[in-house]
């Protein structure tokens, strides 16, 4: 059986989030699995969320697909789900506040304006602050960035231990709504995470260079940080993250036990090798009885053959 929602009051809150880009993979039923056991063993509530702010990548299809197989996968989660795409108010709110407070500037610049000559910590171009003063003449507002200050943003990850960023340096000023006016996946996940009052995030270590850049808008819009667990991501023969874009196979939903014995294996639950032919309900009760996350690898990822 999947793990029941607890009963009474209990302080921790987590959640999965899944961008529904495409179907649901061996990469996305880690962090699926490992946020769920995390709050299940805590006694907490599991929510869902569907990050589908970037409305141009997503698709309801995707979303739909995503919910089918984690259910056939036996996840249950609690209350509604959430989809960012009905919750643009709320990041609007958000930005509008950011501007009172002098904390987010209009940007004018193109992508090839910004150019690539000094990259940052994610591999994009780190923006050199070019609108900060102000719109240049002649420029229009195209996206709105956050005010980042030249200091370390520090916070202490439950698997990959000590993360410090340096916002200024690091990232530069980052983008709060884009050009093409759909708002950044950095103020979506703030807001959201605040609203559904979520104490820890267990998610993949592809968005530890993100957390830095989410802890400091937290500061800026007065909520609270919530812990944070980043685990290893699953990486193809090739090292890459197993990404629709890289070619990431869909979970089989013929096989869930497989699927879900595999996911245990590679959070370093170690589980026993016949619990892949088990029933999905003792698959799920062995994950709840012996999930411990000091067992899982310290390390942000791991080749898988899935
Ligand atoms: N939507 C993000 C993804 O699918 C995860 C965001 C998060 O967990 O904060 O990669």
């Amino acid at each position: 059986m999947p793990p029941k929602p607890p009963t009474g009051v209990n302080s921790y809150v987590g959640r999965f989030a899944p961008s529904p880009t495409g179907s649901l993979h061996f990469g996305s039923l880690v962090a699926a699995l490992g946020s769920c056991l995390e709050a299940r063993q805590h006694g907490g509530r599991w929510l869902l969320r569907m990050e589908d702010v970037d409305q141009p990548r997503c698709s309801e299809a995707a979303a739909a697909d995503i919910l089918r197989a984690l259910e056939r996968l036996g996840f249950s989660w609690d209350g509604q789900i959430v989809v960012q795409s009905q919750r643009t108010a709320h990041y609007q709110q958000a930005l509008e506040l950011l501007k009172a407070n002098n904390l987010a500037y209009a940007c004018g610049c193109s992508r090839k304006e910004i150019g690539d000559s000094v990259i940052a910590i994610d591999g994009a171009a780190r923006y050199p602050g070019t609108c900060r003063a102000g719109l240049p003449v002649g420029k229009f507002a195209r996206a709105w960035r956050l005010k980042v200050a030249d200091a370390e943003t520090a916070f202490d990850d439950g698997v990959q231990g000590r993360v410090v960023q340096n916002l200024f340096r690091d990232v530069g000023d980052f983008v709060l709504s884009r050009a093409d006016g759909y708002f950044a996946y950095q103020l979506a996940v703030v807001v959201d995470d605040a609203e559904q009052g979520i104490t820890h995030v267990v998610r993949g270590a592809d968005l530890l260079d993100s957390t830095p850049r989410q802890i400091c808008l937290q500061h800026c819009l007065n909520l609270p940080m919530p812990n944070y667990m980043h685990l290893p991501v699953a990486l193809n023969g090739r090292g890459e993250k197993l990404s629709k874009q890289t070619g990431a196979q869909p979970i089989d939903p013929q096989r869930p036990t497989q699927a879900i014995a595999a996911a245990l294996d590679f959070l370093g639950q170690r589980p026993p090798p016949d619990l892949a032919t088990a029933s999905l309900a003792d698959a799920w009760r062995w994950a709840r009885e012996h999930w411990q996350s000091a067992m899982i690898p310290r390390c942000r990822g791991i080749r898988t053959e899935w």
